[in-house]
């Protein structure tokens, strides 16, 4: 495997910067920036974090996406909480470099045409990790495949599959057309598995796929590095034999049942890519265990998620940062130091956090918030296991709280996907519970078009961030790794990324495990009525102190360059160890 240096003098001297690039990262959604509505939530943002460390830490990498000209949706909440969406459409024209190539590939036997759009994202010290945004809006396409770039998980499942073959095929297709040659592809979650059919493509030349050898099996997965995000069902996206063969053809789906991608006798995207990956990775210690119990047959590994600090940390925290630790930019593990800052200085900065809250909830709502009340954040993606509404499992005992404790205030955001009726459910009763339990002592707002810049918001600008998953299905979850870098502790089921981060009474607080969700909420109420509240209120230098822990310890540890930094070691150069050094000294050493 060639080493950076070596792929960089290369460049140079050719003249190609495309031949310098080591990995390319496949994900059908990218949160880029946040007037490109080219991501729906954690997958998105996870991917868009995981670039901008890219570029800070000179990682050379490429990424490649859909256009998604039409986005995911805008969320319109009416007075009773229904929600309905919008289309959202943007102006890639605008935004982005067109690219010169133009890939063909095959879907339900025709040609279907697919160009590139670019969009450059600059590290710190200026190092360039290129997006590439693959399109079909082509003239010689048919309407149909036109718009099959146009909706981030619109259609049917039909849809669906002629998408994640213009992200697989099409992708190594216009990596090949720019001359790119990574030693690494990185599918982020198995959206992105048919890249491996295009790489057998290619490794069998003009041959015939069933005639691929085990060495070219092989060589395939020497490339392949796969992260599976879910242990939610619906996440694993699968499709009928027929369906395959409708749209890949008969050849490709022969060889896809041959080479062992199929279970249950369906396509399982899922297997696709833990069959042709040398590495597969969980998201979270716990992800990884579960991941192992869910494909006994696959070696899954754990990568804990992290989180872009420079995106997602406040402004007035970024300003006592860039005074006190200024190589935090460059260097996300410096947060550590945060150890040594004035706890005060911490609580002040979030206070001015806490403002912008309270004015975009005011702007937004209408709804007017104190500034000495404890304010809790709850905004994610309204899925069932997520239990959105489990504060409301005894109404009274929370206007309670609110009433004995010096006062509540709860602001929720987030979005159900259109066909998610039990997610729009969840929405519904929490509006009726904000309507039903407004009192002096207890708010409740809801904010809708949960998106980046509101998330950032309120991650930043709360005083506890709340989260009740369903043990085992949050994978991981970045929300709650958002607010501790902005010196916000959690309150959290021990599930996905909280059980490393959870030091009891220290960064946060845990939710006593039970199968019981009546017996879970009573532990998330006794929590908030004895330790926390009373806290907040009577011991405001104590609170301040459990905010530095959540930014030294927590802060420190769940972001993406330590997140990184561990695929390189462990994913995507193992035993490579002047490819490690060099990325090491970058990602390390301040210059
Ligand atoms: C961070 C983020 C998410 C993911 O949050 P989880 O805690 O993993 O649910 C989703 N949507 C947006 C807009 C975000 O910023």
């Amino acid at each position: 495997m060639a080493v950076i240096s070596e792929a960089a003098l290369d460049a140079q001297q050719s003249g190609n910067e495309w031949k310098r690039i080591r990995v390319a990262y496949f994900s059908m959604e990218i949160a880029v920036a946040p007037n490109m509505p080219t991501y729906s939530g954690g997958l998105g943002v996870l991917a868009g974090d995981t670039l901008r460390s890219a570029a800070d830490t000179g990682l050379p990498l490429v990424a490649v996406t859909l256009l998604h000209r039409k986005g995911y949706f805008r969320q319109h909440l009416s007075a009773e909480g229904v929600q309905t969406e919008e289309d959202e459409p943007w102006k890639p024209e605008e935004m982005l470099q067109p690219l010169g190539p133009v890939a063909a590939i095959t879907i339900q036997g025709r040609p279907v045409m697919v160009r590139a759009w670019r969009k450059d994202l600059v590290g710190v010290d200026g190092h360039i990790v290129p997006i590439i945004f693959l399109d079909t809006d082509l003239d010689p396409n048919s309407p149909w495949d036109r718009q099959l770039t146009d909706h981030l998980y619109g259609g049917d499942t039909f849809y669906r599959l002629c998408q994640e073959t213009v992200l697989g095929l099409g992708g190594v297709r216009i990596l090949a057309a720019l001359g790119c040659q990574p030693a690494v592809f990185h599918m982020n979650e198995g959206h992105a598995a048919l890249l491996t059919l295009g790489l057998l493509e290619e490794q069998v030349n003009e041959g015939n796929l069933l005639d691929a050898s085990q060495s070219d099996l092989d060589a395939v997965r020497d490339r392949c590095v796969f992260t599976t995000h879910t242990p939610v069902p619906a996440g694993h996206d699968r499709f009928s034999m027929d369906q395959a063969r409708q749209v890949l053809g008969e050849e490709q789906t022969r060889a896809l049942e041959k080479f062992g991608c199929c279970h249950d006798g369906v396509l399982n995207m899922t297997y696709v890519a833990l069959r042709f990956s040398r590495y597969v990775n969980g998201v979270a210690m716990r992800h990884g265990l579960v991941s192992r119990e869910m494909f006994p047959d696959y070696p899954v590994q754990a990568i804990t998620n992290g989180v872009h600090a420079a995106t997602w940390i406040q402004p007035a925290m970024q300003e006592l940062f860039d005074r006190k630790i200024p190589n935090w930019r460059r260097d996300n593990l410096y947060l550590r130091f945060a150890i040594g800052i004035d706890p005060t200085e911490i609580r002040s900065r979030h206070r001015e956090a806490k403002r912008t809250l309270l004015s975009t909830v005011a702007e937004r709502t209408g709804v007017r918030l104190r500034e000495d009340r404890f304010t809790i954040g709850f905004a994610r993606r309204a899925a069932a296991y997520k239990r959105a509404d489990m504060l409301f499992v005894d109404p009274a005992r929370l206007a309670q709280i609110a009433e004995q404790c010096g006062g509540l205030q709860i602001v929720y955001a987030g979005k159900a996907h259109p066909h998610d009726d039990l997610g729009k459910s969840i929405i519904h009763r929490v509006f009726d519970a904000a309507a039903n339990l407004h009192t002096d002592a207890l708010t409740i707002a809801y904010l809708e078009n949960y998106e980046w810049e509101l998330g950032a918001i309120l991650t930043g600008g709360s005083d506890l961030w709340l989260n009740t998953p369903r043990r085992p299905y949050e994978a991981s979850g970045t929300s709650g790794m958002k607010a501790a870098m902005n010196g916000v502790p959690s309150l959290s089921t021990l599930d996905g990324w909280w059980i490393e981060g959870c030091i009891e009474g220290a960064t946060g607080w845990s939710v006593v495990e039970s199968d019981n969700d009546a017996e879970e909420a009573e532990s998330l109420y006794e929590k908030l009525e004895n330790e926390i509240l009373p806290l907040y209120y009577r011991y405001p230098q104590k609170w301040a102190e459990i905010m530095r822990m959540s930014l030294a310890i927590n802060g420190s540890f769940f972001n993406t360059h330590r997140m990184l930094y561990q695929y390189v070691t462990n994913a995507y150069f193992p035993g490579d160890p002047s490819t490690q050094r060099k990325f090491q000294s970058e990602l390390l050493l301040a210059r």
